[in-house]
């Protein structure tokens, strides 16, 4: 195998054998990127010589004797959301075009600090607006799995990248789905984290009540070994938890005897394409086997998470985006007065889905329509939640789809804007209870990968980290994208 293709667990013994040096593997990575990424287009930015001075840097690290973390040396991507120093990050944006931080994300900088070599940052939908990668306001990723197919979204670059052998791992951000859905279109692991478990601070804001980072990788004990780095208390996040980081790699030993599975209905319904569902029992029967039990439940509220989700998420939108304004960074438009240049630089800099979500949000939050829609999403958001509470009295993880499909066609539903909100039916329930939610391959349809999403209640990521991995050690779907013959 390639080293392109190796996981963080192989790329470290390898490293730690001094089999290759980071160096190499660094130049392994940007040698497939070179390769292929003109037909992916997963990275909005490639940065050949940041990655390559911290391969140098870790390598001579190692040399020196030191005791190096997992991650130190592994070539990464970071979705265009997070603050990387002195890096260029657009959001996918025309309005943030030319936006350098001045600084990086808590969770940049513990990567960095962790020795992590940062490859470029990847392609998503504007703002992390979307489902597909299609609003991105540069251009489309294409699914490694099948070029005309998306890649999922919102951070279809940090999936695509990761599926092509363009990086060992990536960190996307999941507001709706946004790291499960691609990581279920691409045949990959993702995590979305309980809200608060990982800093949001540095994450450019979409959805502050729903956004949480979190990992996409080869397999789950990758899955544990990024949490591992990223997950802890942040004093600069306030909505950031200040409970202990176990050891996510202690809980992947384990097994799933009389572990009780809940199989809500609701997610089963006549849009779940029957290869979808197909794989899906197919991976019941296969944890029944480890001796779990089964059983179906209910999540009754589920069928308003939608209407719900896309009034709660618009309307923090249409707050946090009122600050690109064209007077502090980004794309400015001079016009008349300040209040033309206002309208120029957005009118600009942002693109379609972007205004759309400005107008429902500022709509749903304005006088005399807050309690119609804003208030009454946030009562049905309590309502889905209080599902998940129940739900759990009796089940320890809940089994879903990730997607009622298998990634779509390019162009397929960028005409229909309700029909792209659908895609996120399994996942959007899950950002507004708060609780985390796991993507993991459980077999292929028409040729696509599809994901199996485990739930669990709030701070047990270690559950699905440990059901994930007695799944696809009984299992084993994992496999690169076979983009011509290079992806094994
Ligand atoms: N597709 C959803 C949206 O457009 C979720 C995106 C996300 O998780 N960032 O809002």
């Amino acid at each position: 195998m390639k080293p392109y293709a190796w996981t963080i667990q192989q790329c470290h013994n390898a490293l730690s054998r001094r089999e290759i040096s980071s160096v190499e593997l660094t130049r392994a990575v940007l040698d497939r990127i070179a390769a292929v990424d003109d037909k992916v287009r997963a990275y909005l930015l490639v940065t050949p010589e940041v990655a390559l001075a911290q391969a140098a840097a870790v390598d001579a690290r190692r040399s020196a004797g030191e005791a190096l973390s997992p991650l130190a040396g592994v070539p990464m991507a970071i979705k265009d959301n997070m603050c990387t120093f002195g890096t260029r990050t657009t959001c996918a944006s025309r309005i943030l075009h030319d936006f350098i931080p001045p600084y990086d994300a808590t969770v940049v900088e513990r990567l960095r600090a962790a020795g992590a070599v940062f490859v470029g940052k990847a392609n998503m939908d504007e703002f992390a607006m979307g489902s597909s990668c299609e609003n991105s306001g540069f251009f489309p990723t294409h699914n490694p799995w099948a070029l005309d197919r998306v890649p999922g979204g919102s951070s279809g670059g940090s999936g695509a990248a990761v599926a092509a052998g363009e990086a060992i791992y990536a960190l996307g951000s999941d507001t709706g789905g946004s790291v499960r859905l691609p990581a279920s279109f691409c045949g990959m692991v993702g995590l979305k984290p309980t809200y608060g478990r990982v800093s949001r601070y540095g994450l450019v804001a979409y959805a502050s009540s729903l956004d949480q980072i979190g990992p996409l990788t080869r397999d789950v004990t990758d899955c544990a070994l990024v949490m591992n780095a990223i997950a802890g208390h942040d004093r600069r996040d306030s909505t950031s938890v200040d409970t202990p980081v176990p050891d996510y790699t202690a809980a992947l030993g384990g097994d799933v005897r009389g572990l009780r599975v809940g199989v809500p209905a609701e997610y089963f319904g006549d849009a779940v394409e029957p290869g979808v569902r197909a794989s899906i029992d197919g991976a019941l029967r296969v944890l029944e086997g480890l001796g779990a039990t089964v059983a179906e439940t209910s999540l009754p509220h589920t069928r308003y998470a939608i209407a719900s989700y896309y009034i709660i998420a618009p309307a923090e939108a249409s707050a946090n985006l009122a600050r690109y304004d064209g007077m502090k960074y980004g794309l400015s438009v001079r016009g008349a007065d300040i209040w033309d240049t206002y309208c120029r630089t957005r009118e600009e800099g942002f693109g379609a889905e972007v205004k759309r979500r400005i107008m429902l949000g500022t709509y749903a939050l304005s006088a005399g329509y807050y309690d119609a829609y804003y208030l009454q999403a946030q009562k049905t958001r309590t309502l889905i939640k209080q599902d998940f509470d129940r739900a759990f009295e009796k089940y320890d993880v809940l089994v879903t789809p990730v997607s009622p499909t298998v990634a779509f066609r390019l162009g397929e539903k960028t005409d229909d804007p309700l029909a792209m909100y659908l895609s996120d039916v399994c996942t959007v329930t899950v950002n507004q209870a708060g609780i985390p939610g796991l993507s993991v391959p459980c077999g292929f349809a028409d040729g696509l990968p599809v994901g199996m999403q485990l739930l669990a209640p709030a701070f047990e990521e270690e559950t699905l980290l440990r059901v994930a991995r007695a799944f696809e050690r009984a299992s084993d779907f994992r496999r690169l994208a076979p983009l011509g013959d290079e992806g094994s």
